[in-house]
């Protein structure tokens, strides 16, 4: 038992926690014998664990909507594995339920319309004065090796998925400083709660979907459909260009979602340029025609959908 637990003593009322653990009630029904440690008149009970996972279990136990399992607390798997260990042990399983279901809350997404609204929601909590976070999930390594031990429904396609695209050689490290930007390479993780098996088949897993985008991604090249510019090649030049493009970015480590939806025109390349009279319209040379990119931003999403259908497919394959 660490020193420090032993000079807090926290005291904890006994009834509402016995009730709720046979093995806490075990411990306070042995008999009182002289050799029964007593501090400040009350029974002493021996917990192996760090006096802040005991605060945290504590917190969990008492306040089960407490701030350590809110939405934007996503590196809660790291910070509770040793209040879940406890949980586990005196089977307080309100605790343990607690903390794995918000994990999993987090860890399904079903469609990539689930994912983007995600996205979107994650990107109006970003203050602009401030730091910002740039995580969208509970950190998954922490996740993987807590589900392992207590629940293996907790490892979904999405989380190997997101796993086999974050940087491979980039150690976790000071998450708040910075913002989640769209177009940004990937993400670390904490690699070293990995095994050498796990390691290898999210490796596995991201050469197999890689491939997969190789082979669909020309699919994505479109040939102008209008005469509205006069030189009528610029639109599919602009997409040929753009998925050359994507493909140099996947290769160099980009998520794959997080990229295909930063190349969405979004009315944005086309209509800027557009000058608008009463029935006039000036095209502008390096302007992608309204066809066009309505096709195009269409083309990507149905692209997106078909992708994020593979997800567990591989999942299946490979883990
Ligand atoms: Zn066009």
């Amino acid at each position: 038992m660490p020193e420090e637990v032993v000079a807090n003593h926290p005291q904890i009322p006994q009834g509402y926690l016995s009730a709720q653990s046979t093995v806490i009630s075990d411990m306070l029904s042995l008999p009182q014998t002289g050799d029964r440690e007593l501090y400040d008149g009350m029974p002493v009970v021996q917990l192996l664990t760090s006096p802040d996972d005991l605060a945290n279990f504590l917190s969990i136990f008492y306040d089960p909507s407490h701030a350590l399992l809110a939405k934007d607390e996503f590196d809660l798997a790291y910070k509770l594995m040793g209040a879940l260990v406890l949980a586990d042990m005196l089977l307080i399983e309100p605790v343990k339920n607690a903390i794995i279901d918000r994990v999993r809350e987090d860890w399904e997404i079903h469609s990539v319309q689930h994912w983007r609204s995600k996205v979107n929601a994650f990107a109006k909590t970003q203050d602009p004065s401030k730091k910002c976070r740039k995580h969208l999930y509970v950190e998954p390594a922490a996740v993987l090796h807590s589900a392992r031990r207590f629940d293996e429904t907790v490892i979904t396609p999405m989380l190997i998925f997101e796993l086999a695209f974050r940087d491979p050689y980039l150690e976790y490290h000071n998450l708040e400083e910075h913002i989640l930007d769209i177009q940004s390479p990937a993400l670390e993780t904490r690699w070293d709660m990995f095994s050498t098996s796990e390691k290898r088949k999210v490796r596995n897993y991201r050469e197999e979907f890689l491939d997969i985008l190789a082979t669909r991604l020309p699919q994505l090249r479109s040939e102008c459909t209008t005469d509205y510019h006069s030189d009528q090649a610029f639109c599919t030049k602009y997409f040929r260009e753009s998925v050359d493009e994507i493909f140099k970015l996947l290769l160099q480590g980009y998520h794959p979602f997080r990229l295909l939806e930063s190349n969405k025109l979004n009315g944005l390349r086309t209509y800027s340029r557009l000058n608008v009279f009463e029935d006039d319209i000036d095209i502008y040379e390096d302007a992608i025609c309204i066809p066009c990119g309505r096709a195009w931003d269409e083309k990507l999403e149905r692209f997106q959908s078909d992708l994020f259908a593979e997800i567990p497919m591989v999942f299946q394959k490979i883990w």
